[in-house]
């Protein structure tokens, strides 16, 4: 058999891997690459495979940088079905109808500015029909149970313990010539997360093909429960708003249940917690439906929610999905809890509440999630004091806090006791979803602290697979180059430079038509600053 990476090879999005074997194609995961812009033109490159061709896919868990590409697969020729949780396929329902609404929305701007640069238009990714269509696609089957999805390949979902509904794979595939048990983990929880349960471990396996997110790096224990209740307490005295920028699914509702727990406990003054994000509503929802998934304290939480001997409501508890609504919470005059999306604040409601209240020395902001390079939360980290959102300079005056111990990946340390757990070893450990100075660091670890091969893949690479024998047969494609982030950062801070130029440039070009005397001064001066702009860009071009 062959297993090709797809994707999540050196970099942590864009998850998916290729199965074959003489008779079956069967896809893993079929994500979406995020990040800079290299990053993402790789979701217009053609599948290496053709997608009519394949006679199944397996899906980890709901996130979209594993589920993403789904509706282009679809919309590609893809007519088999789509194996994945039953929470899986209901997250999938909301969220990948949100992706298709991004990349409409996203063509439509580029369009717009390309059509006044007389430039071609450009086609969404998916629109939102496609992501109906491949919603019928879905097949939903249970945790721990062996199923054979074509014959000769079976497969048996373990809860993963990452997100509600995020499943570990194992798939045994026989073939005419040999037989070999698979894991792939797809993204392995951090244990201790409330709702979810603890991640499995696995026994066996002749491959593993797992994650490595924070492959080199131990997460702070924090009390995050004591930590929310001092933040909100204190900004409560001050008199200012709690804002919080959180991923809609999954931070969004581990947040909710400690603010639920510090309520209950009487720990939180009586403020309104507001959930503003049409899609964290929306997967809440799929959340409070689906108790069967959520480990013994929530269970027991609900028992007592039943039972009523717990407050049976959070009266504070506010969901705004209108945008009218949305706009309202700045008119608010007492403090709030303002949970919305995006998690690294560089789009979405999150901007405007962040624009009431950076400014206001009452106020705190509360980063949990991981902050990307070039994002806006990123800048808030670091500490900068002056920020522009939505083309309007702010000041920073609230309070930063920011966590990385409410990450919902496991650490160096959890990953490798996870692979210590297996009594029947494997023949190779493949380390993929992490950046190399994650991957690599956490080979190493592999190698020389367990005993075990390790190997990380580039995009494209292919293992050759006969039982416990394998090797890798590279890809003969050119490989992807992905940039260090810093390097990118100044790739598109210079691409959005060179834009303003162009715009500015053709508005004093009009007004110097007009004969205006101080627009042709203006060009003349513009020009030599481009002239010296440009001399600077060679030199520094030559040298990096
Ligand atoms: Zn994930
Ligand atoms: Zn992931």
């Amino acid at each position: 058999m062959k297993l090709t990476f797809l994707g999540a090879a050196q970099v942590v999005t864009g998850s998916a891997f290729l199965i074959e074997t003489d008779e079956n194609k069967i896809l893993v995961d079929c994500g979406m690459f995020q990040g800079g812009k290299t990053l993402s033109e790789l979701n217009y490159r053609d599948f290496s495979f053709s997608p009519g061709d394949l006679d199944g896919v397996i899906l980890t868990h709901a996130h979209i940088d594993h589920s993403g590409l789904l509706p282009k697969l679809c919309k590609e020729g893809f007519s088999g079905r789509i194996y994945a949780t039953k929470v899986t396929t209901e997250l999938c329902g909301i969220m990948l109808p949100d992706s298709a609404h991004i990349q409409e929305f996203e063509a439509e701007i580029i369009n717009r500015k390309g059509r006044r640069a007389g430039k071609k238009m450009i086609e969404p990714l998916y629109v939102v029909a496609d992501a109906y269509a491949c919603l019928n696609h879905f097949v939903p089957i249970p945790y721990d149970k062996t199923i054979e999805i074509v014959p000769g390949i079976k497969i048996r979902f373990r809860d993963a313990g990452h997100i509600l509904g995020s499943a570990m794979v194992e798939v045994w595939v026989k073939d005419a010539t040999s037989s070999q048990k698979l894991v792939f983990s797809g993204d392995i929880g951090q244990p201790g997360q409330p709702i979810i349960k603890e991640p499995s471990f696995i026994d066996e396996a002749d491959y593993v093909i797992m994650e490595s997110t924070y492959g080199n790096r131990v997460h702070e224990q924090i009390d995050k429960k004591e930590i929310l209740a001092e933040i909100v307490n204190d900004t409560v005295r001050r008199g200012g708003n709690v804002v919080i920028p959180a991923f809609a699914v999954g931070r969004t509702q581990t947040l909710l249940y400690y603010f639920l727990e510090l309520f209950q406990e009487g720990r939180l003054p009586d403020i309104p917690i507001i959930i503003d994000s049409p899609l964290a509503i929306s997967a809440t929802d799929v959340f409070m439906r689906n108790v069967q998934d959520y480990d013994t304290d929530a269970l027991e939480m609900v028992e007592a929610f039943k039972k009523k001997t717990a407050v049976a409501h959070m009266p504070q508890l506010k969901f705004t999905r209108s945008a009218e609504e949305s706009k309202a919470i700045n008119t608010i005059k007492k403090s709030a809890i303002i949970i919305s999306a995006s998690g690294m604040a560089d789009a979405g409601r999150i901007l405007h509440h962040l624009k009431h209240n950076l400014w206001r020395p009452q106020s705190s902001v509360l980063l949990v999630g991981y902050q990307a390079e070039g994002s806006l939360g990123r800048r808030l980290q670091e500490g900068v004091r002056r920020v522009k959102i939505m083309g309007e300079e702010v000041g920073v005056a609230a309070k930063i806090y920011s966590f990385d111990g409410f990450s919902a990946h496991g650490d160096k340390n959890f990953l490798r006791e996870w692979l210590e757990h297996f009594t029947v070893k494997p023949a190779n450990v493949f380390v993929m979803h992490g950046e190399p100075e994650m991957a690599e660091p956490f080979a190493d670890v592999v190698k020389n602290e367990l005993g075990l091969s390790a190997y990380v893949p580039l995009i494209g690479d292919s293992a050759i697979i006969n039982g416990r024998q394998w090797r890798i047969e590279e890809s003969q494609e050119p490989c992807v180059v992905v940039d260090d982030p810093e390097l990118q950062q100044i790739k598109d801070n210079l691409a959005q430079l060179e834009a303003q130029y162009v715009a500015y440039r053709q508005n004093l070009d009009k007004m110097a038509t007009a004969k205006n005397p101080k627009a042709i001064e203006a060009l003349k001066q513009l020009e030599v600053v481009a002239e010296g702009f440009k001399k600077f860009l060679t030199i520094f071009l030559k040298n990096t």
